[in-house]
């Protein structure tokens, strides 16, 4: 069988290396870094480029600048915090492509870090460009992908470089996300358990689709939950669902039954009158079965939480995407993070946490050190999950 090659498996010293990474860390309004978690996960692989000698040139986008100069989303800043990070000095270059960014690598000793600026303030970037492709590949011998988060993309960071390059390979981020996401859920150890929440059937049915077919049980919550149970013919009252969905949910429910595919849903709910984040509520209480008309599903209910709290235990491996209620409401949030908890607990299993909204949920419960995984990539781990080959992944090189 082979694999994707990794920078494990070429030599490195002295060549000018071109990293594409992911640096589209979120800013506040000041233009200061609001979380850099995405920085932390680029560095096992610059350590290792540095310790093998290597001349390291790390190139990302950040932000929608949309193919212009946007000041405000220069990488600048991005140079700063790494440098701290690491405790070497970082040169950042104001620009990405032409003679002075060329010059600079050309200059570069061994074990050095050149920044290159935003690549989207280029529109070539994102149109995948042959002619910026080719620029880009001239400052590299060897072409390393780190930024999972972008794979989804064919772009000419992540796809039409590879073209001009000697070598393209995986960095450790996108090898460990490869991993997780793909063999570990592919052949997982088995019970293996996937649960799903979040806003959306429509965002999440193509990954219901597909786990359907790998996982032993599907646990469903969050407001995707009341589609299905709609489809089922329960009340849902005004809870959030999507009309052209229910057909979408009674399938996936057959789906489960000749799959023999246990997916769970919800038995009982934390109801409210009025969903005002943070505010006072009309109303809180928990019901089970049908929900009334004025009311609200807006977190599973403590039965729900016992009967998957089984499922969760016994599990050799635990996929979870989606919040199972509308967490940013401290008194929605317990059943995301009992799950949490509960995910966190079983110390026997691979746990592989994904979604924007569901790791925001992970670390404000604390638990965020005792996942095996947690994904850096949205959008590209759930096309990933749903079996898309992604294309920045398919035009690395292979090894035996
Ligand atoms: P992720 O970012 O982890 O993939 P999603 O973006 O799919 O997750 O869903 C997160 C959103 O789903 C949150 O904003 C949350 O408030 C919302 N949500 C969860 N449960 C409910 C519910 N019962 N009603 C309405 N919205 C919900
Ligand atoms: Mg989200």
């Amino acid at each position: 069988m082979t694999r994707i090659k990794t920078i494990k498996d070429i030599p490195l010293q002295g060549k000018q290396v071109f990293v594409r990474v992911d640096f589209n860390v979120p800013m506040d309004d000041d233009g200061q870094i609001v979380d850099d978690t995405r920085i932390s996960a680029a560095i096992p692989t610059i350590r290792y480029l540095v310790s093998q000698r290597a001349k390291v040139i790390l190139a990302s986008h950040l932000g929608r600048p949309k193919g212009r100069s946007v000041p405000e989303l220069s990488l600048r800043i991005v140079a700063a915090n790494l440098a701290k990070k690491l405790g070497q000095p970082i040169t950042f270059i104001e620009g990405c492509v032409g003679t002075i960014p060329f010059s600079a690598a050309e200059k570069m000793q061994e074990g050095s870090i050149l920044l290159l600026e935003n690549l989207r303030f280029h529109p070539e970037e994102e149109a995948d460009d042959p002619e910026f492709s080719k620029e880009l590949g001239r400052f590299a011998q060897v072409y390393v992908n780190d930024a999972f988060g972008t794979a989804h993309r064919a772009h000419a960071s992540t796809h039409g470089i590879v073209n001009h390059v000697a070598e393209a390979v995986a960095g450790f981020l996108m090898e460990s996300e490869l991993n997780y996401l793909g063999e570990k859920t592919r052949n997982p150890e088995r019970p293996f358990v996937a649960i799903l929440g979040g806003a959306k059937v429509s965002d999440k049915i193509k990954v219901v689709s597909t786990l359907l077919k790998k996982a032993d049980s599907i646990l469903i919550g969050g407001a995707m939950a009341y589609t299905f149970l709609l489809s089922k013919g329960y009340e849902v009252g005004d809870s959030l669902w999507e009309p052209d969905q229910i057909d979408v949910a009674s399938g996936a429910i057959e789906t489960a039954m000749d799959q023999e595919t246990e997916l769970l849903l919800p038995l009982d709910h934390v109801v409210s009158r009025k969903v005002n984040f943070g505010k006072e509520l009309v109303g809180n209480k928990i019901l089970r079965g049908s929900i009334q008309k004025g009311w609200i599903g807006v977190d599973i209910g403590p039965e729900t939480i016992n009967s998957y709290k089984s499922r969760i235990q016994s599990a050799r491996t635990i996929l979870w995407n989606g919040p199972l209620g509308i967490f940013e409401n401290k008194k929605f949030r317990n059943g995301t993070l009992a799950i949490a908890g509960l995910i966190a607990s079983n110390t026997n299993a691979t746990s592989i946490v994904g979604g924007g909204d569901s790791i925001k949920a992970l670390k404000s419960s604390g638990y965020e050190n005792e996942i095996t995984h947690i994904c850096t990539g949205g959008g590209a781990a759930l096309e990933f999950l749903e079996g898309v080959e992604l294309p920045g992944v398919r035009v690395l090189h292979r090894i035996d």
